[in-house]
């Protein structure tokens, strides 16, 4: 059977983080269960286009899946289980926010079969988590950890976010060592983005406030230093974990395999074609095709998101699984810009592998963009 991993959305949140342009949105206990009883139809009848193909990692990610109640959480994973030919070990993994953990949907989540949590702290600095609009303190955080530790979670990620405004070295610092000290299997930092339509757009739009770009770059190489001290392995631009515990669910879209994702504005990549869900409510628990767009990647399209994508990984990408992938040498298609690029010191090239170099990661997007046709 063909390897196959599952995305599923729960877009509802307690109320909304001030920077977030994720699909999301509070909602009443009633519209969360028809939304999960539209997403396990949809489940349930897409799943006879996968009948050869084995799930082997699951992700519910939102929005906030730890608002679900535990009988709506068992009725989305039993769907899936009874529908699927999910792998004996594959790595189900659920998006927490602190502040919505309860000891009752811990051990159900549990019982549900998830076996990892990626929990959405993103800063320790209770004034940071204010600014950010965010639903709990630190304190509600270590509550949170403990239940979910307590409950017999051996595999969790914990998200943070640097660049935040009025953020400083010293409280970074401070973040990264509370942390450490609770010895997550996994550690997410990313730089915060200002996007368009939010309530931080209005307000650092013209990116007064913020760190500047040097500081945010110190921060991203101390968060290496320090962590690499404390055992992680930086293993993707953003994404830290102890020695085989990487997110195998994010490492499937950097690395290009199949992926198909359920509910709102689900995107999906499977046999090279991608296809996205609707992003209206209405219209999604209105219509029984939920597919809006659909795209069948060219061959060339194909070569850019191997190169992308993968650089972002730290192994980088190997010239030996772009000839199998495309029947062309990579020398052939890249060879000015990853010589370029090397002579630059931006990129490394050794033996059969091209990778980012450490000053590449800071100009990731720079070198990036030279590998679309
Ligand atoms: S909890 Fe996450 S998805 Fe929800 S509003 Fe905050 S950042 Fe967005």
């Amino acid at each position: 059977m063909k390897s196959l991993s599952v995305y599923i959305h729960i877009p509802f949140c307690v109320r909304k983080c001030r920077y977030c342009d994720f699909l999301s949105a509070p909602a009443e206990n009633s519209q969360i269960q028809s939304y999960v009883n539209e997403l396990c139809g949809e489940i349930h009848r897409e799943a006879q286009k996968y009948k050869l193909y084995e799930v082997v990692t699951v992700f519910l990610g939102g929005g906030t899946p730890s608002l679900l109640s535990a009988d709506q959480t068992a009725q989305v994973m039993s769907v899936l289980r009874a529908d699927f030919a999910l792998s004996p070990d594959a790595e189900i993994t659920m998006e927490v926010n602190p502040g919505t953990v309860t000891e009752q949907k811990a051990s159900a989540w549990r019982g549900a079969g998830i076996n990892r949590l990626s929990i959405g702290l993103q800063s320790a600095e209770d004034e940071e988590l204010k600014l950010l609009g965010r639903i709990h303190t630190w304190q509600d955080f270590l509550h949170s950890w403990e239940l979910v530790r307590n409950a017999g979670f051996a595999n969790c990620n914990i998200d943070l976010m640097s660049g935040l405004p009025g953020q400083t070295l010293e409280s970074w610092r401070r973040t990264l060592s509370e942390v450490i000290v609770l010895k997550p299997e996994h550690l997410s930092a990313y730089s915060l983005i200002i996007e368009e339509g939010t309530p931080f757009y209005e307000m650092y739009g013209e990116g007064d406030g913020l760190p500047d770009e040097e500081l945010d770059r110190q921060m991203y190489q101390e968060t290496k230093a320090i962590l690499a001290k404390a055992g992680y392995v930086r293993y993707e631009i953003s994404n830290y974990a102890r020695p085989g515990q990487e997110c195998r669910h994010n490492k499937v879209y950097w690395t290009g395999e199949n992926y198909v994702g359920f509910g709102l504005g689900a995107a999906s990549m499977v046999e090279h074609v991608r296809f996205d869900n609707v992003r209206c409510m209405e219209s999604y628990l209105g219509r029984l095709d939920k597919v809006e767009h659909r795209h069948e990647l060219s061959r060339e399209e194909q070569m850019e998101e191997y190169m992308f994508l993968g650089l972002r990984l730290m192994t980088g990408v190997t010239k030996s699984g772009f000839a199998q992938r495309f029947g062309r040498r990579m020398e052939e298609v890249y060879g000015s810009v990853i010589d370029r690029h090397c002579r630059e010191g931006l990129l490394a090239s050794d033996g059969d592998c091209v990778r980012l170099t450490d000053r590449g990661i800071d100009v990731s997007n720079y070198v990036m963009a030279d590998f679309l046709f």
